[in-house]
């Protein structure tokens, strides 16, 4: 089936700013630390108008025996994420890179001329989500157009100079056929993985799963941040035995319980923590403030 040119577009506007799926009898393919991989993008399935997906991973998730998991970012299925939701809760006030998602794009390939690689059955090649977004704008350049064409289309060698380093992409300047013959050629397109059916959308079970691994990262989350908001504290402590005199006159206007409030907490802080609130967004110190009032009990 020909590429959607417009769907192709459309995916690369919703491009995000910055993984991982199912098996069986898949075939799986990565490239290389180092070195050359020449590759051949296949055409979607048939039952696709894109040649590959993007799936959004959460890495690093604490399961019951604090064991690390990773679960699909439901964003990915156009869903609301129980882990995207947690961690928004606290992205301003801790850094929560270790679980945000990452995007990996999955796209069927022939993997050519490599022993390893049978190079008359389609791969699914896991790689960063730049090589999809970069496929699909080499497809909708009309001086390039669609190079996963089985008859038409051009093959592409990627290589890393060195470990881990950046791709160069060199597209073939001849067009090949994905194979010498007609009935070899099918045989490839009619092996071509259906991406949809690989990553499905969350179901019930998934989302008991994905709330359970919320709930047990926010606690490390929370016992962190109340760790980095002591920390904070005892730095100003020490900062504050330093002052001056003059100092002294202004704090003492404070409360007892003013008096541990870290350094830029407002007059609220120790007296009135939103208890009702799950988050009191009044300043970011909530937890310690929480602690302190708590102790006044
Ligand atoms: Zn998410």
């Amino acid at each position: 089936m020909a590429i959607d040119l417009e769907a192709a577009r459309a995916m690369l506007e919703n491009r995000p700013k910055s993984s991982s799926g199912g098996d069986g009898d898949l075939r799986w393919v990565s490239f290389p630390k180092e070195g050359e991989m020449k590759i051949r993008f296949l055409p979607p399935a048939k039952e696709s108008s894109l040649p590959g997906r993007i799936i959004n991973t959460h890495w690093n998730l604490l399961d019951d025996d604090r064991s690390y998991k990773k679960c699909l970012c439901f964003k990915t299925f156009k869903e609301e994420c129980p882990i995207c939701n947690m961690l928004e809760l606290y992205n301003d006030r801790i850094n929560t890179d270790d679980w945000q998602a990452s995007a990996r794009s999955y796209i069927n390939v022939l993997v050519l001329e490599n022993s390893e690689y049978d190079s008359t059955l389609p791969y699914i090649l896991g790689s960063s989500d730049y090589n999809l977004y970069w496929l699909l704008e080499n497809i909708i350049d009309p001086d390039i157009g669609d190079i996963t064409d089985p008859i038409n289309g051009h093959n592409v060698t990627f290589t890393r100079k060195t470990p881990n380093g950046a791709f160069d992409r060199k597209i073939s300047l001849k067009t090949t056929p994905i194979a010498d013959s007609e009935e070899r050629i099918s045989n490839i397109l009619n092996n071509i993985f259906d991406l949809s059916k690989i990553w499905k959308a969350p179901d019930d079970e998934y989302l008991i799963y994905a709330k359970k691994l919320a709930k047990n990262t926010e606690k490390v989350i929370k016992e962190r941040l109340l760790k980095l908001t002591q920390e904070n504290q005892e730095s100003d402590i020490d900062e504050q035995e330093n002052k001056k005199e003059d100092d002294k006159k202004e704090s003492n206007n404070n409360s007892t319980i003013n008096s541990k409030a870290p350094k830029g907490a407002p007059d609220c802080f120790g007296i009135d923590w939103k208890e009702d609130l799950k988050k009191c967004q009044v300043c970011p110190h909530e937890f310690l403030c929480q602690n302190v009032k708590e102790e006044e009990k």
